[in-house]
Protein backbone atom coordinates (compact mmCIF):
# COMPACT_ATOMS: atom_id res chain seq x y z
CA UNK A 1 0.00 0.00 0.00
CA UNK A 2 1.65 3.34 -1.02
CA UNK A 3 2.02 5.81 1.87
CA UNK A 4 0.03 9.00 1.89
CA UNK A 5 2.03 12.01 0.67
CA UNK A 6 3.06 14.02 3.16
CA UNK A 7 1.60 17.33 1.97
CA UNK A 8 -1.86 15.41 1.97
CA UNK A 9 -1.23 14.08 5.12
CA UNK A 10 -0.38 17.25 7.01
CA UNK A 11 -4.00 19.14 5.50
CA UNK A 12 -6.61 16.14 6.53
CA UNK A 13 -4.84 16.49 10.34
CA UNK A 14 -5.34 20.07 10.02
CA UNK A 15 -9.15 20.08 8.84
CA UNK A 16 -9.50 16.88 10.82
CA UNK A 17 -7.85 16.83 13.56
CA UNK A 18 -9.13 13.79 16.25
CA UNK A 19 -11.11 12.88 13.03
CA UNK A 20 -8.77 11.15 11.37
CA UNK A 21 -6.07 8.29 11.86
CA UNK A 22 -3.43 6.99 9.70
CA UNK A 23 -2.45 3.06 8.68
CA UNK A 24 -5.28 2.02 11.22
CA UNK A 25 -5.99 -1.68 11.14
CA UNK A 26 -9.22 -3.09 8.91
CA UNK A 27 -9.36 -4.85 12.53
CA UNK A 28 -10.84 -1.65 13.69
CA UNK A 29 -13.72 -0.69 10.84
CA UNK A 30 -14.99 -3.69 9.56
CA UNK A 31 -17.38 -6.21 11.15
CA UNK A 32 -14.71 -8.68 10.07
CA UNK A 33 -12.39 -7.62 11.98
CA UNK A 34 -9.56 -8.75 9.57
CA UNK A 35 -7.41 -7.03 6.65
CA UNK A 36 -4.77 -4.39 6.04
CA UNK A 37 -4.57 -0.72 7.38
CA UNK A 38 -5.92 2.01 5.87
CA UNK A 39 -3.65 4.64 4.78
CA UNK A 40 -6.10 7.64 6.29
CA UNK A 41 -9.16 6.82 7.83
CA UNK A 42 -11.15 10.02 8.13
CA UNK A 43 -15.05 10.66 9.58
CA UNK A 44 -16.29 13.72 8.02
CA UNK A 45 -19.14 15.13 10.36
CA UNK A 46 -21.32 16.65 7.16
CA UNK A 47 -21.92 17.57 3.58
CA UNK A 48 -19.24 20.43 3.69
CA UNK A 49 -16.59 18.15 5.33
CA UNK A 50 -17.36 15.18 2.58
CA UNK A 51 -17.17 18.08 -0.07
CA UNK A 52 -14.14 19.43 1.55
CA UNK A 53 -12.00 15.58 1.57
CA UNK A 54 -13.61 14.80 -2.10
CA UNK A 55 -11.48 18.18 -3.53
CA UNK A 56 -8.33 17.46 -1.06
CA UNK A 57 -8.44 14.17 -2.67
CA UNK A 58 -8.29 15.22 -6.21
CA UNK A 59 -5.74 17.61 -5.75
CA UNK A 60 -3.58 14.82 -4.04
CA UNK A 61 -4.54 12.36 -6.95
CA UNK A 62 -6.01 10.10 -4.49
CA UNK A 63 -8.52 7.57 -4.40
CA UNK A 64 -11.68 8.07 -1.71
CA UNK A 65 -13.22 5.31 -0.90
CA UNK A 66 -16.85 5.90 1.47
CA UNK A 67 -17.62 2.71 4.38
CA UNK A 68 -20.63 2.93 6.57
CA UNK A 69 -19.97 0.40 9.04
CA UNK A 70 -17.64 -2.09 7.62
CA UNK A 71 -20.13 -4.94 6.97
CA UNK A 72 -20.43 -6.02 3.87
CA UNK A 73 -16.35 -5.86 3.23
CA UNK A 74 -13.32 -7.71 3.19
CA UNK A 75 -10.56 -5.51 2.64
CA UNK A 76 -7.19 -7.22 1.67
CA UNK A 77 -3.95 -7.78 4.07
CA UNK A 78 -2.34 -4.85 1.91
CA UNK A 79 -4.96 -2.32 2.92
CA UNK A 80 -6.20 0.91 1.50
CA UNK A 81 -4.28 3.21 -0.49
CA UNK A 82 -6.05 6.80 -0.29
CA UNK A 83 -8.40 7.89 1.74
CA UNK A 84 -11.17 5.68 3.41
CA UNK A 85 -13.90 8.48 4.93
CA UNK A 86 -16.45 6.38 7.61
CA UNK A 87 -19.88 8.09 7.43
CA UNK A 88 -20.39 7.47 11.20
CA UNK A 89 -21.01 11.13 12.07
CA UNK A 90 -23.91 12.08 9.59
CA UNK A 91 -26.33 10.61 12.44
CA UNK A 92 -29.40 12.71 11.93
CA UNK A 93 -33.14 11.26 11.51
CA UNK A 94 -36.06 13.34 11.01
CA UNK A 95 -39.69 12.17 11.03
CA UNK A 96 -42.27 14.34 9.17
CA UNK A 97 -45.82 11.81 9.09
CA UNK A 98 -45.03 9.23 7.36
CA UNK A 99 -41.74 10.80 5.20
CA UNK A 100 -38.21 9.77 7.51
CA UNK A 101 -34.76 11.55 6.15
CA UNK A 102 -32.23 9.32 7.48
CA UNK A 103 -28.66 10.83 7.07
CA UNK A 104 -26.32 7.96 5.65
CA UNK A 105 -24.50 7.36 8.82
CA UNK A 106 -27.61 6.41 10.87
CA UNK A 107 -27.57 3.16 11.87
CA UNK A 108 -29.71 0.65 9.71
CA UNK A 109 -31.28 -0.88 13.00
CA UNK A 110 -32.05 2.19 14.79
CA UNK A 111 -33.94 3.79 11.85
CA UNK A 112 -35.96 -0.08 12.08
CA UNK A 113 -36.44 0.46 15.55
CA UNK A 114 -37.86 3.90 15.65
CA UNK A 115 -40.03 3.29 12.52
CA UNK A 116 -41.49 0.51 14.30
CA UNK A 117 -41.81 2.29 17.90
CA UNK A 118 -43.55 5.52 15.64
CA UNK A 119 -45.94 3.26 13.64
CA UNK A 120 -44.85 3.17 10.49
CA UNK A 121 -44.51 -0.25 8.67
CA UNK A 122 -42.16 -1.22 6.13
CA UNK A 123 -38.32 -2.08 7.63
CA UNK A 124 -39.57 -4.22 10.55
CA UNK A 125 -38.36 -7.27 8.94
CA UNK A 126 -35.10 -5.74 8.28
CA UNK A 127 -34.25 -5.30 12.07
CA UNK A 128 -30.53 -6.61 13.09
CA UNK A 129 -28.92 -5.47 9.80
CA UNK A 130 -25.65 -4.26 11.13
CA UNK A 131 -25.13 -1.56 8.34
CA UNK A 132 -25.43 2.08 7.85
CA UNK A 133 -28.48 3.51 5.74
CA UNK A 134 -25.89 4.50 3.31
CA UNK A 135 -24.39 1.10 3.14
CA UNK A 136 -28.02 -0.39 2.99
CA UNK A 137 -29.00 2.20 -0.14
CA UNK A 138 -25.71 0.65 -1.76
CA UNK A 139 -26.68 -2.92 -1.48
CA UNK A 140 -30.09 -2.32 -1.78
CA UNK A 141 -29.59 -4.48 1.79
CA UNK A 142 -33.12 -6.82 3.03
CA UNK A 143 -34.18 -9.22 4.44
CA UNK A 144 -37.23 -11.60 5.03
CA UNK A 145 -39.00 -10.53 2.52
CA UNK A 146 -38.25 -6.45 2.93
CA UNK A 147 -35.86 -4.49 1.25
CA UNK A 148 -34.49 -1.00 1.20
CA UNK A 149 -35.78 0.40 -2.07
CA UNK A 150 -39.30 -1.21 -0.84
CA UNK A 151 -39.37 2.40 0.79
CA UNK A 152 -36.73 4.47 -0.75
CA UNK A 153 -38.13 7.75 -2.15
CA UNK A 154 -34.60 9.64 -2.85
CA UNK A 155 -31.02 9.42 -2.44
CA UNK A 156 -29.08 12.94 -1.71
CA UNK A 157 -25.23 12.38 -2.77
CA UNK A 158 -22.45 14.40 -3.32
CA UNK A 159 -21.03 13.64 -6.67
CA UNK A 160 -17.84 14.08 -8.27
CA UNK A 161 -17.69 17.45 -9.22
CA UNK A 162 -18.20 18.41 -5.73
CA UNK A 163 -22.35 19.33 -5.59
CA UNK A 164 -24.94 17.89 -3.91
CA UNK A 165 -27.66 16.17 -6.19
CA UNK A 166 -31.39 14.70 -5.51
CA UNK A 167 -31.80 11.23 -7.29
CA UNK A 168 -35.50 9.81 -7.08
CA UNK A 169 -35.38 5.98 -6.54
CA UNK A 170 -36.92 5.82 -10.59
CA UNK A 171 -33.77 6.95 -11.68
CA UNK A 172 -31.64 4.03 -9.86
CA UNK A 173 -31.95 0.39 -11.57
CA UNK A 174 -32.06 -2.17 -8.72
CA UNK A 175 -32.66 -5.52 -8.12
CA UNK A 176 -31.68 -8.13 -5.34
CA UNK A 177 -28.61 -6.73 -3.12
CA UNK A 178 -27.96 -4.85 -6.54
CA UNK A 179 -28.27 -1.47 -7.25
CA UNK A 180 -27.18 0.92 -10.45
CA UNK A 181 -26.49 4.76 -11.43
CA UNK A 182 -24.51 5.62 -7.85
CA UNK A 183 -21.55 5.04 -9.04
CA UNK A 184 -18.60 7.60 -8.27
CA UNK A 185 -21.61 9.09 -5.70
CA UNK A 186 -20.88 9.93 -1.86
CA UNK A 187 -24.41 9.38 -0.38
CA UNK A 188 -25.19 11.64 1.77
CA UNK A 189 -29.38 10.74 3.36
CA UNK A 190 -31.92 8.96 1.90
CA UNK A 191 -35.89 9.64 2.14
CA UNK A 192 -38.43 6.79 2.91
CA UNK A 193 -41.70 7.18 3.10
CA UNK A 194 -43.75 4.70 5.25
CA UNK A 195 -47.56 3.11 5.75
CA UNK A 196 -49.33 3.24 9.09
CA UNK A 197 -49.34 0.52 11.15
CA UNK A 198 -49.65 -0.52 14.83
CA UNK A 199 -46.55 0.23 16.64
CA UNK A 200 -47.14 -3.00 18.89
CA UNK A 201 -47.47 -5.34 16.18
CA UNK A 202 -44.59 -3.80 14.17
CA UNK A 203 -42.32 -4.16 17.21
CA UNK A 204 -43.71 -7.96 17.98
CA UNK A 205 -42.65 -8.57 14.48
CA UNK A 206 -38.95 -7.08 15.38
CA UNK A 207 -38.76 -8.94 18.17
CA UNK A 208 -39.33 -12.27 16.03
CA UNK A 209 -36.67 -10.95 14.04
CA UNK A 210 -34.35 -10.40 15.70
CA UNK A 211 -35.03 -14.18 17.59
CA UNK A 212 -34.52 -15.57 14.39
CA UNK A 213 -31.20 -14.03 13.63
CA UNK A 214 -30.18 -14.69 16.94
CA UNK A 215 -31.14 -18.53 16.43
CA UNK A 216 -29.79 -18.77 13.27
CA UNK A 217 -26.69 -16.96 12.82
CA UNK A 218 -23.28 -16.47 14.34
CA UNK A 219 -23.81 -13.19 15.88
CA UNK A 220 -20.70 -14.16 18.61
CA UNK A 221 -18.64 -13.83 15.67
CA UNK A 222 -17.13 -11.32 13.94
CA UNK A 223 -18.34 -11.83 9.96
CA UNK A 224 -19.86 -9.10 7.16
CA UNK A 225 -23.16 -11.67 7.33
CA UNK A 226 -24.05 -13.68 4.53
CA UNK A 227 -20.81 -14.32 1.45
CA UNK A 228 -22.75 -15.54 -1.22
CA UNK A 229 -26.01 -13.91 -3.16
CA UNK A 230 -28.74 -16.63 -3.12
CA UNK A 231 -28.66 -18.13 -6.34
CA UNK A 232 -32.44 -18.48 -7.96
CA UNK A 233 -34.67 -20.55 -6.23
CA UNK A 234 -32.20 -22.09 -3.78
CA UNK A 235 -30.13 -20.56 -0.90
CA UNK A 236 -26.36 -20.63 -1.03
CA UNK A 237 -26.51 -21.91 2.54
CA UNK A 238 -28.21 -25.14 1.42
CA UNK A 239 -25.86 -25.94 -1.19
CA UNK A 240 -23.04 -24.99 0.97
CA UNK A 241 -24.41 -27.35 3.98
CA UNK A 242 -25.35 -29.91 1.25
CA UNK A 243 -21.56 -29.88 -0.55
CA UNK A 244 -20.61 -30.99 3.25
CA UNK A 245 -18.31 -27.34 3.91
CA UNK A 246 -19.89 -26.52 7.14
CA UNK A 247 -17.34 -26.08 10.06
CA UNK A 248 -14.74 -25.57 7.07
CA UNK A 249 -11.92 -24.27 8.28
CA UNK A 250 -8.35 -22.23 7.02
CA UNK A 251 -6.37 -20.39 8.79
CA UNK A 252 -8.12 -18.48 10.94
CA UNK A 253 -11.43 -18.22 8.76
CA UNK A 254 -14.38 -21.11 8.85
CA UNK A 255 -17.52 -22.01 7.36
CA UNK A 256 -19.71 -21.00 10.35
CA UNK A 257 -21.01 -24.42 11.92
CA UNK A 258 -24.19 -22.52 12.25
CA UNK A 259 -25.18 -20.65 9.45
CA UNK A 260 -23.43 -22.21 6.35
CA UNK A 261 -23.61 -18.93 4.31
CA UNK A 262 -21.71 -17.03 6.67
CA UNK A 263 -17.31 -17.31 6.97
CA UNK A 264 -16.61 -16.13 10.59
CA UNK A 265 -13.29 -15.27 11.74
CA UNK A 266 -12.73 -17.87 14.45
CA UNK A 267 -9.39 -15.93 15.94
CA UNK A 268 -7.19 -13.86 14.28
CA UNK A 269 -8.27 -14.47 10.35
CA UNK A 270 -6.68 -12.43 7.43
CA UNK A 271 -8.09 -11.26 4.63
CA UNK A 272 -6.11 -14.18 2.79
CA UNK A 273 -7.84 -16.43 5.17
CA UNK A 274 -10.89 -15.62 4.17
CA UNK A 275 -10.90 -14.83 0.82
CA UNK A 276 -9.23 -18.40 0.25
CA UNK A 277 -11.95 -20.08 1.96
CA UNK A 278 -14.68 -18.14 0.03
CA UNK A 279 -12.53 -19.41 -2.77
CA UNK A 280 -12.56 -22.71 -2.16
CA UNK A 281 -16.33 -23.11 -1.15
CA UNK A 282 -17.62 -21.33 -4.56
CA UNK A 283 -15.15 -24.21 -6.32
CA UNK A 284 -16.36 -26.40 -4.19
CA UNK A 285 -19.94 -25.92 -4.53
CA UNK A 286 -19.66 -25.53 -8.25
CA UNK A 287 -17.83 -28.93 -8.48
CA UNK A 288 -20.87 -30.59 -6.33
CA UNK A 289 -23.65 -28.85 -7.65
CA UNK A 290 -22.86 -26.73 -10.75
CA UNK A 291 -24.31 -23.39 -9.25
CA UNK A 292 -21.45 -20.55 -9.57
CA UNK A 293 -22.22 -18.81 -6.49
CA UNK A 294 -22.00 -15.38 -6.92
CA UNK A 295 -20.23 -13.02 -3.81
CA UNK A 296 -22.27 -11.08 -2.38
CA UNK A 297 -19.99 -9.44 0.20
CA UNK A 298 -17.52 -6.81 -1.52
CA UNK A 299 -13.16 -7.30 -1.87
CA UNK A 300 -11.66 -3.94 -1.11
CA UNK A 301 -7.73 -3.52 -2.22
CA UNK A 302 -5.81 -6.64 -3.89
CA UNK A 303 -6.69 -10.08 -4.20
CA UNK A 304 -5.81 -12.10 -6.66
CA UNK A 305 -8.13 -12.31 -9.66
CA UNK A 306 -11.20 -14.02 -8.87
CA UNK A 307 -12.38 -17.09 -11.13
C1 LIG B 1 -24.18 -10.43 11.16
C2 LIG B 1 -24.54 -9.79 9.85
C3 LIG B 1 -25.81 -9.96 9.32
C4 LIG B 1 -26.16 -9.38 8.10
N1 LIG B 1 -27.42 -9.55 7.64
C5 LIG B 1 -27.79 -8.97 6.47
C6 LIG B 1 -29.12 -9.12 5.96
O1 LIG B 1 -29.98 -9.76 6.57
N2 LIG B 1 -29.43 -8.53 4.78
C7 LIG B 1 -28.50 -7.79 4.08
O2 LIG B 1 -28.86 -7.27 3.01
N3 LIG B 1 -27.24 -7.65 4.53
C8 LIG B 1 -26.86 -8.20 5.69
N4 LIG B 1 -25.58 -8.03 6.16
C9 LIG B 1 -24.61 -7.29 5.34
C10 LIG B 1 -24.52 -5.78 5.62
O3 LIG B 1 -24.87 -5.47 6.96
C11 LIG B 1 -25.37 -4.96 4.68
O4 LIG B 1 -24.97 -5.14 3.32
C12 LIG B 1 -25.30 -3.46 5.00
O5 LIG B 1 -26.28 -2.77 4.28
C13 LIG B 1 -23.95 -2.82 4.69
O6 LIG B 1 -23.93 -1.54 5.28
P1 LIG B 1 -22.55 -0.88 5.73
O7 LIG B 1 -22.84 0.49 6.24
O8 LIG B 1 -21.82 -1.77 6.67
O9 LIG B 1 -21.80 -0.81 4.34
P2 LIG B 1 -20.24 -1.03 4.09
O10 LIG B 1 -19.92 -2.49 4.25
O11 LIG B 1 -19.45 -0.06 4.86
O12 LIG B 1 -20.16 -0.66 2.54
C14 LIG B 1 -20.83 -1.46 1.58
C15 LIG B 1 -20.75 -0.74 0.23
O13 LIG B 1 -21.49 0.46 0.27
C16 LIG B 1 -20.67 1.58 -0.01
N5 LIG B 1 -21.10 2.68 0.84
C17 LIG B 1 -21.42 2.63 2.16
N6 LIG B 1 -21.82 3.84 2.58
C18 LIG B 1 -21.72 4.67 1.51
C19 LIG B 1 -21.99 6.05 1.31
N7 LIG B 1 -22.44 6.85 2.29
N8 LIG B 1 -21.76 6.58 0.08
C20 LIG B 1 -21.32 5.81 -0.93
N9 LIG B 1 -21.06 4.48 -0.81
C21 LIG B 1 -21.26 3.93 0.41
C22 LIG B 1 -19.25 1.12 0.28
O14 LIG B 1 -18.28 1.85 -0.46
C23 LIG B 1 -19.31 -0.33 -0.15
O15 LIG B 1 -19.21 -0.40 -1.55
C24 LIG B 1 -25.20 -8.61 7.39
C25 LIG B 1 -23.92 -8.43 7.92
C26 LIG B 1 -23.59 -9.01 9.13
C27 LIG B 1 -22.21 -8.76 9.70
Amino acid sequence: MPELPSAARAELEARFGAFCSFNESARNFTTYRAGGPAAALVKPADAAEFAWLAACCRRHGLPLLTLGRGSNVLVSDAGLGGVTALTERLDRLDFSGNAVKAQAGVLWDDLARLTAEKGLAGFEKTSGIPGSVGGAVRMNAGAFGQETFDRLVSVEALDPAGKIVVLPKSGLPHGYRRVGGLDGLILLAAAFKFEAGSAAALLAERDRVLAARAAKQPLDLPSAGSVFKRPPGDYASRLIDAAGLKGLRLGGAQVSARHAGFIVNAGGATAADIYGLMRKVHAEVEARTGVSLELEQLLLGEFPEND
